[in-house]
C-alpha cells in the first residue's frame, strides 16, 4: 500500500473514477519501458478537473509530477511518489484560421498531420517526435532545422496554484530544447500554433523525407529516449560517442545503439538503473577522452529501488 493511499477516496471528488489508477506500472507509460510504479496515475478529462487536483495536491502536500508521452523521461526502479498526472485525454486539435490549437495531451505529431491534412505549412519539422505536444512545448523540440518556438503563439497553461494564464509564445523563453515551463511549474494545456497556407503535396514530401531520414537513422525498433544528450556546442554528441567506440558497449539489457551512437536503446529487459548507469559511463569516457562535457537532454525522474 502507498504512502498517500488515505487520499483515494478524497482524489476521485475531482475527476471519475476511471481516470485514477492506483499503483500503475510506469513502464507501461514510457518509450525507454523502464521505472517502477506510480502511486496515483491520473488522466483529467476537463480542465476544471486538472485545476482542483492541482489544489488538491497542495492542499495534501501531495508530490505531483506531469507525464506527457513519456519519450523524454527515465523513470528510475523505485517508481515516482504522489500524483502523476497525463493529460492523454485532453486531445482535440482544431483549425482557426491559419492557426491549429491543439490540447496538449494530443501527440505533436497528430497535430504536425492535421496541418498537412489542413494544407497549413510549418510544423513538418515534428512529423517524426513521438512527444505530446506539451511535453515538445516544455523542452522547445526540435528536428532537421525546426522547433516549436518558430510555429508556436501562444499557450494556455495552469499555475503551480492551479491557476489559467494565456502566454505569449515570447513569455516561455524557448531556446534550444528548453523553456521556462519547469521553473515556472507550469502545465501545459493547449498550444495554438501560427502556420501558413500551403501545398499539399510540398508539405508531404517534406514530410516523407524527413520520415525517411529518420527511419534509416535511428534504431526505432527498440525502446529508448531518443537522443541522450544535448549537442555540445561545437561538436556532435553521436560522433563523439563513436569515437570512443563505445556503440554496442552494454550494461545490463542496456545498450548503447549500433545504428546511431546518440541513442542507448533498452535492448532486453533492462532496468533503470542499468540505463541510467550506463549514460554515466558514456559520460565519463568522453569527458576523458575529448574533455567534453555531455550534459543530458533525458530527464531522470523518480525514485530508487528501496534497500
Ligand atoms: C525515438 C525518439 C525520437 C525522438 N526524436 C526527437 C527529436 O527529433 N527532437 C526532439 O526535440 N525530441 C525528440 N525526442 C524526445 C521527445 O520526443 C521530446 O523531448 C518530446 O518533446 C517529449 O515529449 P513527451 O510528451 O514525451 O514528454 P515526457 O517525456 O512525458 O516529459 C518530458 C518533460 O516534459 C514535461 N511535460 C510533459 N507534458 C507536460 C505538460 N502538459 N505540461 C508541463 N510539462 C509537461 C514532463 O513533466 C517532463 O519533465 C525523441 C524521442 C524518442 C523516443
Amino acid at each position: 500500500m502507498n504512502k498517500y493511499h488515505h487520499l483515494y477516496e478524497q482524489l476521485i471528488q475531482h475527476t471519475n473514477k476511471d481516470n485514477v489508477l492506483v499503483n500503475e506500472p510506469i513502464r507501461e507509460h514510457t518509450y525507454t519501458k523502464l521505472g517502477g510504479a506510480a502511486d496515483f496515475y491520473i488522466t483529467p478529462s476537463t480542465y476544471e478537473e486538472v485545476q482542483a487536483i492541482i489544489r488538491f495536491a497542495n492542499q495534501e502536500d501531495v508530490p505531483f509530477t506531469m507525464l506527457g508521452n513519456g519519450s523524454n523521461l527515465i523513470v528510475k526502479d523505485g517508481g515516482i511518489r504522489g500524483i502523476v498526472m497525463n493529460l492523454q485525454q485532453l486531445s482535440s486539435i482544431w483549425r482557426e484560421g491559419d492557426k491549429v490549437i491543439s490540447q496538449s495531451g494530443a501527440r505533436i505529431i497528430d497535430a504536425s498531420r492535421f496541418a498537412l491534412n489542413e494544407e497549413l505549412a510549418g510544423l513538418e519539422f515534428a512529423c517524426g517526435i513521438p512527444g505530446s505536444v506539451g511535453g515538445a512545448l516544455y523542452m522547445n523540440a526540435g528536428a532537421y532545422g525546426g522547433e516549436i518556438k518558430d510555429a508556436l503563439e501562444s499557450t494556455i497553461v495552469a499555475t503551480k496554484d492551479g491557476e489559467l494564464l494565456t502566454l505569449t509564445a515570447d513569455q516561455l523563453d524557448l531556446s534550444y530544447r528548453t523553456s521556462n515551463i519547469p521553473d515556472n511549474g507550469y502545465i501545459v494545456l493547449e498550444a495554438t500554433f501560427a502556420l501558413k497556407s500551403g501545398n499539399k503535396e510540398e508539405i508531404k514530401e517534406m514530410m516523407d523525407d524527413l520520415t525517411y531520414k529518420r527511419e534509416s537513422k535511428q534504431p526505432l525498433e527498440y525502446p529508448s529516449c531518443g537522443s541522450v544528450f544535448k549537442r555540445p556546442p561545437g561538436f556532435f554528441a553521436g560522433k563523439l560517442i563513436q569515437d570512443c567506440n563505445l556503440q554496442g558497449k552494454q550494461i545490463g539489457g542496456a545498450e548503447v545503439s549500433t545504428k546511431h551512437a546518440g541513442f542507448i536503446v533498452n535492448k532486453s529487459n533492462a532496468t533503470a538503473s542499468e540505463y541510467i548507469s550506463l549514460i554515466q559511463f558514456v559520460q565519463a569516457t568522453v569527458k576523458e577522452r575529448f574533455d567534453v562535457q555531455l550534459e543530458r537532454e533525458v530527464r531522470i525522474i523518480g525514485d530508487d529501488v528501496e534497500g
